[in-house]
């Protein structure tokens, strides 16, 4: 990868830092129109980015279709397109601070998050399905049937042209969750990142010509939602679509893929609950709290959100939470210090700050936080930040405690059984995680298996992982990313049936019409 991802380095760049990727080439959009992009901690300019619309998806889309039907990539063994995913997977791990950099000064996630989390966590989802692409088998025997004697086989197929269309919370992530398993699966895809985030995503489209992917069979289209996403949606050449973001907009891709059938996988908002227990460790139980509410200011969709205390070590437990809240270091994301940065834009700040106003008339004045910090070095922009907040003995039904806030705020909300933890969890129209803390596993799990979300962490948070399924129950999604059920979503099942034939009594027609058919 080139030193950086400038307009000295991408020939031919008029205006855009960053361009399109489509058919194995950089281009600027058809429109030639470019966005900017603002580094939410400074906010000052980071970079022009090519504004993709409708001509620049469709065209995406046609090269995507091309190199499905024409070219090499779905013909390829499943060893072979490993090799290439494994070869993506070096390149990012190879530039992973420039990766790592980028990633932090486009979204404003922390340094650390970057560097220990994204870009590996990238790296580690190419690597994952590379091993699905040489390990999953292409076909299944079945069992015969004794009349007619058939053998039959099952055969896993890639559906063809995948779009993806991915958040700002995670742009890095989110781009290798949507093109590592559908190439690892013989697809061919198309994705378009978040407006506010689409810089490490585009700068993959170099990555991917070095590690040989043939044109075409990966393009990344920056651009709105409304012109892009919807293309990548409805287009009728393309054969499946994937969404991470608001329940609202997932709402509308559904809406959108339903004219040509598509099957879609949806990952959505959440409203976790994070439950510990009044045998839990509280030392640690108040840590895995903290970490699985504020990582990354809550931008995150699988956040604990609403952690459910028992009322017997209430009490102790809010002083511990409140004292370590407090020791949470607010400042410069690109300083490996910092725990928190700004949030995404100044848009998600008010929102932010509408949800805590409405915590303090619901709820009364939180015990921690509530407003932009104090303190912040001179460059940063204070208006960006906000307090880790926290609201105690918050009633379920509340608004802060129903709705998705997506922000670094905590309701905590106090139980006294077992039964009225798990009531109290599932007492939301999200599913997408949750969490028990406790030193007895068996009654941990007895709790997690009644939790109605995709992933509970026992004794732990936010520990996805390439190799185990992620994805909600309800409104939290449909589908799942990651694990084999991941690669196998990228893929048709078609069964073959063979009837040895030879003789008219091995077919069941000749019996169930006349024999002198
Ligand atoms: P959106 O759901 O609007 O955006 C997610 C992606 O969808 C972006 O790439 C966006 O493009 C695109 N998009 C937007 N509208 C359309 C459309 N009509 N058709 C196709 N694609 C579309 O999330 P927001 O950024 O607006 O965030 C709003 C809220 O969504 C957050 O506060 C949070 O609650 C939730 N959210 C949840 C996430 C999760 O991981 N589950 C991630 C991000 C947000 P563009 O960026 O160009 O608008």
């Amino acid at each position: 990868m080139s030193d950086h991802f400038t307009t000295s380095h991408i020939k031919g760049t008029a205006m855009a830092d960053y361009k399109l990727f489509i058919d194995g080439e950089y281009c600027d959009a058809a429109s030639g129109e470019t966005f900017e992009t603002y580094e939410p901690a400074t906010n000052t300019k980071f970079a022009d980015v090519a504004k993709g619309g409708r001509e620049d998806a469709e065209r995406a889309i046609s090269a995507a279709r091309k190199a499905f039907d024409d070219g090499p990539w779905p013909k390829m063994s499943g060893k072979e397109r490993a090799a290439k995913l494994n070869k993506v997977a070096d390149l990012i791990e190879a530039n992973s601070e420039k990766l790592a950099e980028a990633e932090t000064r486009d979204g404003g996630g922390t340094i650390k998050k970057s560097t220990f989390a994204d870009i590996p966590g990238g790296a580690g989802a190419f690597r994952w399905f590379a091993r699905c692409a040489e390990e999953q088998p292409d076909t299944v025997e079945l069992e015969g049937t004794p009349f007619p004697p058939s053998t039959n086989y099952k055969r896993y197929e890639p559906h063809g042209v995948t779009t993806g269309i991915i958040p700002w919370n995670f742009p890095f992530i989110m781009a290798a969750w949507k093109i590592a398993p559908s190439l690892a699966a013989g697809n061919c895809a198309v994705i378009k990142p978040a407006s506010f985030t689409s810089v490490s995503a585009l700068m993959l489209g170099e990555i991917f010509q070095e590690a040989d992917i043939p044109p075409g069979v990966v393009n990344i289209v920056s651009g709105p939602g409304g012109t892009v996403g919807e293309e990548l949606a409805a287009n009728t050449l393309v054969d499946k679509t994937a969404f991470t973001g608001s329940t609202e907009v997932g709402r509308r891709i559904m809406q959108l893929a339903s004219g040509t059938v598509k099957p879609v996988t949806l990952e959505l908002g959440g409203k976790s609950a994070n439950i510990v227990l009044d045998d839990a460790d509280l030392d640690i139980a108040a840590g895995v709290v903290l970490w699985g509410t504020f990582l990354h200011n809550g931008q995150v969709c699988e956040s604990g959100t609403r952690a459910l205390v028992h009322e017997s070590i209430y009490d102790e437990f809010m002083e511990l939470l409140v004292e370590r809240a407090g020791k949470i270091i607010l400042g410069d994301p690109l300083d490996f210090a910092t725990d928190l940065g700004p949030l995404v834009s100044r848009g998600q700040v008010e929102t932010v700050e509408r949800y805590v106003k409405l915590g303090r008339d619901e709820v009364g004045e939180p015990l921690v936080g509530g407003g932009k910090p104090d303190g912040l070095a001179d460059n940063l922009d204070r208006d960006a930040f906000f307090q880790p907040t926290i609201f105690s003995k918050v009633p379920n039904a509340s608004k802060i405690a129903q709705e998705e806030i997506f922000g670094p705020v905590l309701s905590v909300i106090p139980f006294s059984t077992d039964d009225e933890a798990v009531a109290i969890a599932n007492d939301s129209i999200y599913g997408l995680a949750g969490g028990v803390q406790s030193t007895n596993i068996e009654r941990a799990h007895g709790i997690a298996n009644r939790m109605r979300t995709g992933t509970v962490w026992v004794n732990d948070y936010h520990l996805v992982d390439p190799q185990r399924p992620f994805g909600g129950y309800k409104q939290s999604g449909i589908g799942r990313e990651l694990g084999a059920e991941g690669f196998r979503a990228y893929q048709q099942v078609k069964h073959v049936h063979t009837n040895p034939g030879g003789t008219r009594d091995n077919y069941i027609h000749f019996t169930a019409l006349s024999n002198e058919i």
